[in-house]
């Protein structure tokens, strides 16, 4: 018999060690969810709990170990992870400080910064901001307006904002506890722009008022999120020392003379992007914690809840005993197990190309960016869907806040959005695959990238990630037509997911070459051809996640749970292929009798998944301290009266 604790072994993977220490870190009352708390009051609250969290080993884990960090990134972003499972404005708060603020520093900046504010960053003893966002410009940071003017007579910058559209905009931190920002503006040294860069800006004195030339206004109250101070900063005029630029990817002599190891001002600022990638990374993790909390209190609830009698008895039926309601929860159910290996896999290369010796591999750093931005943006919309099913699946009882989904809703909402909007982070995916990783993530804007496609002779090549030999096995083993697979066979779900990916990504290269040819405006073929871009971008993310599901399940070694996650990862692929089955079927990959057998075996897996259901989430191991839902605490009296029900 399976258990819930082999599963939660296969689950917790490497880093497991720090998911039982966070686990262990969030039974301290301390970090029970609070859901009606005024919003300042929450602020301190969450301040409070992030001074106890830098006591534990977990954000040390970020830093490099010349500063006293324990230098493995793997570690801490999976327990940014586990920690996701209690007040995400807590983890907002701390990915605020040490993810976005702290990571700036270690990674725009140089020995002098590191040295100077990374053991009070981390020790929170210097509470900072991650300042990029302006009013004006969100999604294309390049276009920022604040301005950093290097006045070779002071050695000062000064740091200004232009205008209201040139305030920077949401930023954490900013409203309240923050002393120090890092604050992207365009450098301008000798009459020339020299494009965005990083600076080290005092925001706050030691009074806890703005410094001279600051301005700082609250975000207010926002749909969820509110234990983080979210603020606008505006600059008049203010003046900063040289060393104040983060100047890992750019530098300014004394004299104002500008010198970079990257000379393309484009794929420098990309670079510089790229290596706050961590922070994409760790979103996406806590979109897998938030969506497994909500789907153990939405399955928990649906095994005692009942409602209607069986024809002919006195029984009442429990929820998860409905088909529909087997549709709603167990597939989603499936591919958060599909996102949480997925992930595994990104922080394993996010580990590897931060370690040392293979910072410099720029194809799998390329590949890291890519596979962050697509898992990002797939990880957190399927957070935003899947925790509403959840609510609606506990009926009124799912809209009571003690039962938590509500927030988790209402937190989480917003993680489409910052880290990159999921729209714009999947253009930039399927960017990256039309140029077969041959420029810098991001690197090409939308004429560059036409230009570029245009030009190209060869074909788009499918890239796989994870147990490439066992996936290209699978696949070879697969015989003949495609009436005669069943549809449960590995290797026929798995050519399926690449040949739609190969079909899209080939059919785009074409339009967008064609467009060319024609002599039509490049930034019309690409805008024309856009949906169709996405497309593809969502389609290499699902081949790529079904394909490290696959390999997971492979590097398991525990016969049974190798069994069921098989199950569940039929579950995961056949879900995926009964709502996508429009598309099968217009291009002639599934016939209308295959495509109605689709919908039979999704059911038939729901069927066989019920009675693991339950196990399947314990396995995910969320402190009941933490999951705090009545609901989903399996409240003794419905315990009861569902073992009574069952026994008549
Ligand atoms: C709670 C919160 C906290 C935040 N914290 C920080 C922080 O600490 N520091 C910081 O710097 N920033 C922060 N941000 C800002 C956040 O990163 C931005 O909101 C985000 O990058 C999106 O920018 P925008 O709001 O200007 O949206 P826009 O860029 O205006 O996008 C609006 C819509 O247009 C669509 N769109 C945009 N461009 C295209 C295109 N080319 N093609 C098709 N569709 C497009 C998008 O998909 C989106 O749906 C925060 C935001 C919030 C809400």
């Amino acid at each position: 018999m399976v258990t819930a604790g082999d599963v939660q072994r296969a689950l917790d993977g490497r880093w497991g060690w720090i998911r039982e220490e966070v686990r262990t870190a969030l039974c301290d009352p301390l970090f029970a969810p609070v859901f009606d708390m005024p919003m300042d009051e929450h602020r301190d609250r969450v301040l409070k709990q992030a001074q106890v969290i830098a006591e534990a080993p977990g954000p040390a884990y970020l830093f490099p170990k010349a500063v006293g960090g324990l230098g493995e990134v793997g570690a801490a972003v999976t327990a940014f992870e586990t920690q996701a499972h209690g007040d995400l404005s807590l983890l907002v708060k701390t990915g605020v400080q040490w993810g976005l603020f702290g990571g700036a520093i270690t990674h725009l900046g140089t020995e002098k910064h590191h040295e100077r504010y990374l053991p009070d960053v981390m020790s929170l003893k210097l509470l900072g901001c991650f300042a990029m966002t302006e009013t004006g410009h969100g999604s294309d940071v390049q276009s920022i307006r604040t301005t950093a003017t290097y006045d070779a007579k002071t050695q000062q910058f000064v740091i200004h904002t232009p205008d209201d559209d040139a305030r920077k905009d949401y930023i954490g931190n900013a409203a309240r506890h923050g002393h120090a920002a890092v604050v992207f503006a365009q450098l301008m040294t000798q009459d020339e722009c020299r494009g965005v860069h990083a600076f080290l800006v005092p925001i706050r004195g030691t009074d806890g008022r703005p410094c001279e030339g600051v301005s700082i206004e609250d975000c207010g109250h926002k749909a969820g999120l509110n234990g983080v101070d979210n603020g606008r900063l505006a600059f008049n005029q203010v003046r900063v020392p040289r060393d104040a630029l983060l100047d890992r990817y750019g530098s300014v002599a004394e004299d104002g003379t500008y010198t970079s190891p990257i000379d393309n001002e484009t794929r420098r600022f990309f670079t510089m992007l790229g290596t706050l990638v961590q922070g994409r990374v760790s979103i996406s993790g806590a979109a897998v914690s938030a969506t497994k909390s909500a789907l153990t209190i939405a399955i928990r609830y649906a095994l005692v809840r009942r409602q209607f009698k069986a024809p002919g008895t006195d029984r009442e039926v429990p929820l998860l005993d409905f088909v529909q309601h087997q549709r709603r929860l167990l597939p989603a159910l499936a591919t958060t197990y599909a996102l949480h290996f997925a992930q595994e896999e990104l922080v394993a290369q996010l580990n590897e190309v931060f370690s040392t010796d293979s910072e410099s591999d720029d194809v799998a750093r390329r590949k890291l960016e890519t596979l962050a931005a697509g898992l990002k943006a797939t990880t957190t919309w399927h957070a935003t869907h899947a925790i509403q099913t959840c609510r609606e699946a506990c009926g009124g009882a799912g809209y009571l806040s003690v039962n938590q989904l509500p927030q988790l809703r209402a937190d989480t909402d917003v993680f489409t959005t910052f880290e990159g909007d999921n729209t714009v982070l999947l253009q930039l995916v399927a960017k990256t695959l039309l140029t077969n990783y041959q420029t810098e993530f991001g690197e090409l804007d939308t004429i560059g990238t036409v230009r570029f496609v245009a030009d190209q002779v060869v074909e788009t090549v499918i890239e796989r990630t994870g147990g490439r030999a066992l996936v290209q096995r699978l696949i070879d083993a697969v015989p003949g037509r495609d009436e005669e697979q069943s549809l449960r066979d590995r290797g026929y779900q798995l050519s399926l997911f690449e040949w739609r990916e190969k079909h899209l990504l080939d059919g785009v290269s074409r339009r967008l070459r064609a467009g060319i040819s024609s002599g039509d405006d490049p930034f019309d073929v690409f805008n024309s051809a856009q949906d169709h871009v996405l497309a593809a971008a969502r389609a290499h993310i699902d081949r790529l996640v079904l394909e490290l599901f696959v390999a997971a399940i492979d590097r398991c070694e525990d016969e049974e749970v190798k069994g069921l996650l098989d199950l569940v990862c039929d579950l995961h692929a056949l879900s995926m292929l009964e709502r996508d089955r429009a598309w099968f079927l217009e291009h002639g990959r599934l016939t209308p009798a295959r495509a109605k057998a689709v919908i039979a075996t999704v059911n038939e897996l729901c069927g066989l998944l019920r009675q693991h259901a339950e196990m399947l989430v314990d396995a995910f191991a969320i402190p009941d301290i933490v999951l705090a839902a009545p609901i989903a605490l399996g409240d003794e009296a419905a315990r009861q009266r569902a073992k009574g029900a069952d026994q008549a």
